[in-house]
């Protein structure tokens, strides 16, 4: 698990304890939990992850012993597993001994058969004892639990089956309350195995990159754990090893595959002062790397982490889900205990009609359904990392797969940012100074157009030094070079236009204007190209119904331009930053709008829009930070690919909730018919159920239908 909270917190004065629970696999039980250590002196914040079985605490280290923790946690009949090794098996076991119990009985009673020879007296029995050590063993850990529920006074799921199968016994239905106890503990097993391969799958995205590396000290090689290289050392990765380490190629040249972050399979060719990352494997050369970042910094790391927490960040049906169980459960125990007394107290045959609310106690057990909401979600962030698409958390799936339209920024978006400048005087200016003052101001931009002028230029040492620099955003730069004001940006920014501008204006290409404020000494006009796969994914977008929307703040016949080679229908050309904000505002009261940027000036956008999209080219800190997914590789297939993702996942919960709910009614529907015993509706309404909502949920993990690579 990866935390990045650690050091600073303890200057606060504040402790965390992150640690894993043995079994701890519903909201209910997880609410209970939160409950609990929130009452211990000295505990401030309690977060519990049940589907990832575990639990941070933030307390006052000062006001708390280590064992009050434990004892806190230990009053409610759970425990905290020291290690993930250490995993108690105990249950487990129980449930196996119950089953071969039920089975044991169910041969015995079977055998009393008298062309076997034994004789029924003896054997009956005999199965009646074997079924109810089965009930007793297989229902210890439920009762333990609900023992510990009741002492908190709480209903929750072990409370119920713990009461079906003391019921059971009561009644001497041996054999219900055996097979209760085993399917029980057999569902319980299923939903946890779910859960930790969930877990898994998470930590998997992590173990792509290796955890020792070579590293070269003194001239000498040494193996060592990554944690231990820091920043500045050089490590050395053989064709066919993975990088270990985020950093840049200080010798050496290889083609490297980078699909373990980008989910891009070709490869691409580094050397020398290329950065590379954790987790991308060296294909045919040999590289020595300086590292850049720490192990626990590296942008697998970070990959690793926001997806971990993303699932933190419940959607609105997930919630739903919660709030569903909890208000569930209790309504359930008042209808079984009606079912119980009121047709007895009317004369009719208690032991039916008791049995029959047993029988409703069992199939109202929701648990799978709450754990296999979770799972679907996680399935779909990893499914969805895997590819190279980072998003921020459950509740971005159910946005995206709901969204009607998809604005889109010009430059670094549809285009690839790799813009071509050319320099044109005005007025018999010279080109060279142009480009100088250009390239001067442009330092301090991250714009791709600060990029393309600067490469024009070259050589940055011999650029004059610049004074009061401001970026204004959306439009341009300006500065005083000398003592003089300068400005490169949009026409808007100057006081006066000449008419030899206007032959420019027209032309189908971005340019800025470079001079002082009040005239224009030269026009730089900029070139950039489609990204190639834009048209396909605009395409592939239409196809489920998102409509693309241009906002650019280019003129209008280069968006023209843009907007015809794509097929897009909308477009709104000239904007500044805050006009395409409300542009996005005014697209949500139509539908839900994702907005695409490049990250850094399209922030307000990306912040506005139901869904922010970042293009980030791996490692670009901005992009991850900015927005609520990133595109790791730029790639605006990913898009169309997580809104299906999205849709997908949304529709196996769906599918869950009805099918659960459906497949409970029925069964609650033969039991009152007496057409099913209490054994068969255990099995079909909780194991059944699990089996059917969790291998759904699991679905998502798979290759996703469409696009394969
Ligand atoms: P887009 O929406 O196409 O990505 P921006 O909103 O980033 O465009 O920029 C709009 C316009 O503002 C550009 O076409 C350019 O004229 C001007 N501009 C923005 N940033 C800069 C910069 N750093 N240097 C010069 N001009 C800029
Ligand atoms: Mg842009």
């Amino acid at each position: 698990m990866v935390s990045f909270m650690g050091h600073r917190d303890i200057v606060r004065e504040r402790s965390i304890r992150d640690f894993r629970m043995n079994s701890l696999h519903c909201p209910s039980c997880a609410l209970q939990l939160q409950r609990r250590l929130l009452a211990v002196q000295g505990v401030e914040e309690v977060e519990v992850n049940f589907l990832e079985g575990m639990v941070r605490v933030i307390y006052d280290p000062g006001d708390i012993g280590s064992r009050d923790l434990e004892r806190a946690v230990s009053a409610i009949g759970r425990q905290i597993a020291h290690a993930e090794e250490e995993h108690d098996h105990a249950n487990e076991r129980l449930t196996a001994a119950s089953g071969l119990l039920l089975a044991g009985g169910a041969v015995a009673y079977l055998s009393g058969n008298p062309l076997l020879g034994i004789v029924k007296n003896v054997a009956v029995p005999l199965s009646g004892v074997l079924f109810g050590l089965g009930a007793v063993l297989g229902g210890f850990p439920v009762l333990r639990r609900a023992a510990a529920e009741l002492r908190r006074r709480l209903l929750g799921i072990d409370l119920l089956v713990s009461i079906a199968i003391m019921g059971a016994l009561a009644l001497g239905e041996t054999f219900e309350a055996a097979a209760l106890a085993f399917l029980f503990g057999l569902a319980e097993w299923l939903e946890e195995r779910a859960a930790a391969r969930a877990r898994r799958s998470i930590r998997d995205l992590l173990d792509r990159a290796p955890k020792r590396v070579t590293v070269l000290r003194d001239g000498r090689e040494l193996e060592l754990p990554v944690e231990a290289v820091s920043p500045g050392e050089v490590i050395l990765v053989r064709p066919g090893e993975t990088i270990g380490l985020d950093g840049v190629v200080a010798r050496g040249r290889s083609s490297v595959s980078e699909a373990a972050i980008t989910g891009e399979s070709t490869p691409v060719t580094v050397e020398e002062g290329d950065p590379v990352y954790a987790g991308t494997l060296v294909e045919d050369g040999s590289l020595e790397i300086r590292v850049a970042r720490p192990a626990r910094e590296s942008t697998l790391a970070r990959i690793a982490a926001l997806v971990e927490e993303a699932q933190h960040r419940k959607a609105p049906v997930e919630r739903f889900v919660d709030r569903f169980a909890r208000y569930y459960t209790p309504t359930v125990v008042g209808i079984a205990v009606l079912v119980a007394l009121v047709p007895s107290l009317l004369g009719l045959p208690a032991r039916t009609w008791i049995l029959r609310a047993l029988m409703l106690l069992v199939i109202a057990c929701p648990c799978a359904l709450a754990i296999s909401t979770p799972v679907a979600m996680v399935s779909a962030l990893v499914a969805a990392a895997k590819r190279g698409i980072l998003a921020k958390g459950a509740a971005v799936l159910e946005a995206i797969a709901g969204v009607r339209f998809l604005a889109l920024d010009k430059t670094g978006t549809l285009t690839t940012g790799e813009l071509r400048a050319e320099v044109f005087p005005l007025d018999g200016a010279d080109p060279g100074e142009i480009l100088r003052i250009a390239a001067a101001l442009e330092r301090g931009s991250e714009h791709p157009i600060a990029r393309a002028i600067r490469a024009l230029a070259g050589d940055g040492d011999s650029l004059p030094d610049v004074e009061d620099f401001r970026a204004l955003p959306g439009r341009g730069v300006r500065g005083r070079i000398g003592g003089e004001e300068y400005v490169v940006g949009r026409p808007e920014l100057f006081r006066t236009l000449p008419e030899a501008i206007r032959e420019f204006v027209v032309s189908g290409k971005s340019l800025v204007l470079v001079g002082k404020p009040e005239m224009p000494m030269g026009v730089i006009l900029l070139s950039d190209e489609l990204r190639p796969e834009a048209k396909g994914a605009l395409a592939a977008l239409r196809g489920l119904g998102v409509e693309p929307v241009l906002l650019t703040g280019d003129r209008a016949p280069v968006a023209r331009r843009v907007a015809e080679a794509l097929g897009i229908e909308e477009v709104h050309a000239d904007l500044l930053p805050e006009e395409k904000l409300s542009l996005v505002e005014g697209l949500r009261e139509r539908g839900g709008v994702a907005f695409v940027g490049d990250g850094i000036n399209d922030a307000p956008a990306l912040a506005a829009a139901d869904v922010g999209i970042a293009m980030g080219a791996i490692g670009t800190d901005a992009a991850i930070e900015a927005g609520d997914v990133a595109l790791m590789r730029d790639d605006l297939r990913g898009i169309p690919e997580l809104v299906m993702l999205g849709r997908r996942a949304l529709q196996v919960v769906r599918a869950n909730i009805a099918v659960s709910i459906t497949l409970k009614l029925v069964v609650a529907g033969f039991a009152f018919a007496g057409l099913v015993s209490l054994a068969l509706a255990v099995l079909i309404g909780d194991v059944g159920a699990s089996l059917l909502v969790i291998g759904n949920a699991m679905r998502l993990q798979g290759p996703p239908r469409g696009r394969g690579n």
